[in-house]
């Protein structure tokens, strides 16, 4: 067995040792099936292939000091993964048995589960889709859940800081009553034009506007948006945004320490009136903006100067990671230990 170099990881794909599967045939799922292949046998006309009828999501496991691995709320992507089926009609993997195939795919991959001082983690990515044969639009009858692991770098290789993203008001990432607020694959295809293109543009993400009057701020392509003001903690209530689970537990953090918090519609211009803004989600729990260029309009707002996070994202970001990492108190019982 070949030494991993820690160091040397990006958020990229590293063959583990197994995945583990489960089938949906005449109403029932089967039992986990553990497998060493990378590969899925799929009939051509799976509905996965055609009509998008695919789901993911994203978790990690951490190995704190204590050499003992936490899995970050899995209960909440079991949920959010059972929401997602009933978006594009797919049958709802168990709670259970999500977190069932969570637990071994970690269990028998841990020598992938990077040590505590090299700040990586390992990802966890869950996918479900539909696999029998359908040449009419329909729900599949037969769908695949498959479960595999590999070991992502830490987001911030060079320290905790700022990255400018951009507002290009020509793409939409999804529609008001669309497919939004469900983790599907088909949103992220729709991103990648807008994406790439921020990319070559130098910017980190794409902060998208409410696609019906572009007024309001939706999100980033893969992580939801906030912004903090007179020690408020506001991100944007809409209906074509993902519940980011990040999110969710900076909004219970921001809470215990005495910020407001808001949830609603937030007007492009309002961005001149925050202090911090930041993107969250599990690859990074807080990416700061430096800045967000509204092209179109031609007008950038500038968050940080200097390029410096600024001292409320710093401070949830560190908290976050410390509950992960079990040096904070999970008061919550948002990790599972292993
Ligand atoms: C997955 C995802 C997020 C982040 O969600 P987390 O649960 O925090 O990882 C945000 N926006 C979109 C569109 C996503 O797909």
């Amino acid at each position: 067995m070949e030494a991993i170099n820690w160091s040397d990881l990006t958020f990229g794909y590293m063959k583990t040792d197994y995945n583990v599967r489960s089938h949906y045939q005449d109403g029932k799922w089967s039992d986990l099936e553990i497998t060493d292949s990378e590969f899925l046998n799929l009939h051509i006309a799976s509905t996965c292939l055609h009509y998008g009828q695919e789901s993911f999501e994203g978790l990690k496991a951490f190995r704190g000091k204590d050499n003992k691995i936490r899995i970050f709320r899995m209960r909440e992507n079991a949920l959010r993964m059972q929401e997602s089926s009933r978006g594009i009609m797919m049958a709802e993997l168990p709670v259970e048995l999500f977190e069932k195939a969570v637990v071994e795919a970690v269990k028998r991959n841990e020598r992938f589960v990077p040590p505590c001082e090299s700040g990586a983690s390992l990802y966890i990515r869950p996918l479900l889709i539909g696999t029998s044969a359908q040449v009419g639009v329909k729900p599949a009858t037969e769908y695949t859940f498959v479960l595999f692991v590999t070991p992502v770098g830490p987001y911030f290789k060079e320290g905790f800081k700022t990255t400018p993203v951009v507002i290009y008001r020509e793409y939409d990432r999804a529609a008001p009553l669309g497919t939004g607020t469900i983790k599907v694959g088909g949103n992220y295809a729709a991103s990648l034009v807008a994406g790439t293109k921020a990319h070559d543009g130098g910017y980190s993400a794409v902060l998208y506007l409410d696609a019906r009057e572009k007024k309001y701020i939706d999100e980033c392509g893969p992580a939801n948006f906030f912004g903090i003001k007179n020690n408020t903690y506001v991100t944007p209530q809409s209906t074509s945004i993902l519940p980011s689970i990040t999110n969710k537990s900076l909004i219970q953090l921001a809470e215990d320490a005495g910020m407001r918090v808001e949830r609603r519609a937030i007007p492009v211009e309002e961005l001149a009136t925050f202090e911090e803004a930041g993107m969250c989600g599990t690859a990074a729990v807080i990416s700061p903006i430096q800045r967000v260029d509204d092209v179109a309009e031609n007008k950038s707002y500038i968050f940080s100067a200097d390029g410096k996070p600024g001292v409320i994202c710093e401070k949830l970001y560190k908290q976050l990671r410390a509950i992960q990492y079990g040096d904070a108190e999970d008061k919550y019982g948002w990790v599972t230990i292993l």
